[in-house]
């Protein structure tokens, strides 16, 4: 069955769909209005270089002040407040709207926000041979683990400290420093070697968006009546996810990104708002597959 799907998908990469470039209907627009949102908010990053005080936006994507609200990395508060042993109240209340955006939208951050995977994705569009098909897998999980374990034992916020998303932020705000090889190199891993390799095998920002995302009300669904199963959607997701396969890790890997909607050339594939039942219960379960 795997076989044969890798086979519409490779079909599909071959008739120029892959990257979700062709066979979009629908919600076409998605992809371009996603670039938008994501360079916005890059360019808002530079703000206080030209705009010292603008009331928009200070800081940067680990600390930042949006319109007044203080907004905090969720990692980043928690390995502060492990490292120290200590809740930072705060840090934690800040680090409280882009707990319940996850909890409510999934991995927007992922998906429309982050600095590094619109770099990936501005690389991969210069890309022009096909490189290795990755799948997510738990690796980040565990690492987040890894590291939420070594801020406790060091001390210190060992991710925050070496985040490449805090690196390529602070390279937008104030100029590459050094440490700007680190993104360089993520980049070139892009394009030479898998698409968002780290994003599926390492970043535990992801990760723990992602297991806040578990229960998300705003999913991915798909029309199984209209599916085809041609593979449009799985050549079009970047985080190696396949909406007719679901499980807990495809939803928790999935950004939200929609560019598997924009791809499907049935119309099969939408954003869905999931209803609770009285009991508390999620009313389906994530991806939901459904036929009118
Ligand atoms: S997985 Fe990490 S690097 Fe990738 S988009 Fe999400 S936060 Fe950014
Ligand atoms: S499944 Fe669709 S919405 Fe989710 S990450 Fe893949 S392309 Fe984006």
């Amino acid at each position: 069955m795997r076989r044969l799907r890798d086979l519409r998908v490779r079909m599909y990469c071959q008739s120029g769909g892959g990257n979700g470039e062709s066979g979009a209907v629908g919600l076409r627009n998605l992809r371009l209005w996603r670039r938008v949102v994501q360079l916005t908010a890059a360019g808002l990053m530079t703000a206080p270089g030209w705009w010292p005080d603008n009331p928009v936006w200070l800081g940067t994507y680990i600390s930042s002040r949006f319109c007044g609200i203080a907004l905090t990395d969720p990692l980043a508060a928690l390995e502060v407040a492990i490292a120290g042993k200590a809740v930072v109240w705060p840090l934690l209340w800040s680090a409280v709207p882009l707990i319940l955006a996850a909890a409510v939208l999934g991995r927007i951050f992922c998906g429309w926000i982050c600095p590094l995977n619109t770099a990936f994705e501005i690389a991969g569009s210069f890309r022009r041979k096909p490189q290795r098909a990755l799948a997510g897998n738990w690796q980040p999980y565990w690492l987040l683990g890894g590291f939420l374990t070594a801020s406790a034992l060091i001390g210190l916020p060992v991710f925050t400290l070496i985040s490449p998303i805090g690196i390529l932020s602070r390279t937008i705000a104030f100029g590459a420093g050094f440490e700007a090889v680190f993104v360089v190199f993520l980049v070139c891993l892009e394009l030479w070697y898998s698409r968002k390799a780290w994003c599926k095998k390492v970043c535990p920002v992801g990760a723990l968006y992602g297991l806040l995302s578990r229960f998300r009300r705003c999913r991915i669904s798909l029309d199984t009546a209209r599916c085809t199963r041609c593979g449009a959607c799985y050549a079009a997701c970047g985080m190696g996810v396949d909406i007719g396969s679901p499980g807990k890790l495809a939803v928790m890997n999935c950004s939200n990104c929609g560019d598997c909607i924009a791809a499907c050339p049935e119309h099969a594939v939408s954003y869905q708002w999931i209803k609770r039942r009285k009991g508390g219960a999620a009313k389906h379960e994530p991806f939901e597959s459904h036929s009118r």
